[in-house]
Order: structure tokens, then sequence, then C-alpha cells
């Protein structure tokens, strides 16, 4: 057995203001948010995948995406700082990934981390910590 980590990007358009934040935050303004979603798993030579990249795709976008994309983050999140989305983001993807172990053992998959770059230069991870 190998463990291994994959990880997929997204991408999606968003707007928010930061209310309790004394400088431009606090102006109504978007960023093109990139995500990282890295899972892990085990493979051998029976096993090929940690998982489907289709299958990750699927379930970001039906849970993430769909909602986030070209929407106000103020209406999703109390205070939508990139720390505070990736704490909900991975909330949400871990709660699918853990309930698909249950039905599949053999999947031993287990969301590691969650990348939200707000700009090019900046990102908040969260590892479920
Ligand atoms: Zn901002």
């Amino acid at each position: 057995m190998s463990k291994v980590y994959i990880t997929k990007r997204f991408t999606f358009e968003a707007c928010h203001r930061l209310d309790k934040y004394a400088g431009k935050c606090s102006n109504l303004h978007g960023h093109s948010y990139k995500l990282e979603v890295t899972i892990s798993g085990n493979v051998n030579k029976n096993k090929r995948f940690v998982m489907d990249f289709a299958d990750l795709k699927g379930i970001v976008h039906a849970l993430i995406i769909s909602s986030h994309d070209h929407n106000y983050l103020n209406n999703l999140y109390v205070e939508p700082t990139a720390e505070h989305m990736a704490v909900g983001i991975f909330n949400q993807i871990d709660k699918v990934i853990q309930e698909d172990n249950l039905l599949n053992a053999d999947l031993e998959t287990k969301l590691e981390s969650v990348k939200l770059w707000e700009t090019e230069d900046s990102y908040a991870e969260y590892r479920g910590e």
C-alpha cells in the first residue's frame, strides 16, 4: 500500500464585504477565488485511484461551486474571510467524504486540506484541526 495525496483545483468568482474591517475590504468588492482540495488514500496494484478526479470534481461542484460562484458571500458566511470560508468549505466536503467512506470501507479516503486563494499571492488553508 502506498499513501498518495491528490489535489484538484477549482475557480469561482464572488464578491463580499468585511463589515468590521477598517480598510478597503469593508467596501463591496470581488475576487477570483482559487480553491485547492486535497484528498489522501491508499493505492496498490489493484486499486489505481485515491479517488476518481471526476468524482472529486462532481462533489466540489455540487457542494461549493454551485453555491459560491457569482454569489454575494455575505449571504453564505457571517464574516466571509478566506479563513472562515476555508473552514466552512472543508466541513461541507468532509461530511460527504466521510459518508462515502461509511458506504464503502475500502475507499479509505480522507480530506486532508482545503486551500482557498483569495488573490494571486494569498491563501488560507484549513486541515480540520
Ligand atoms: Zn476581499
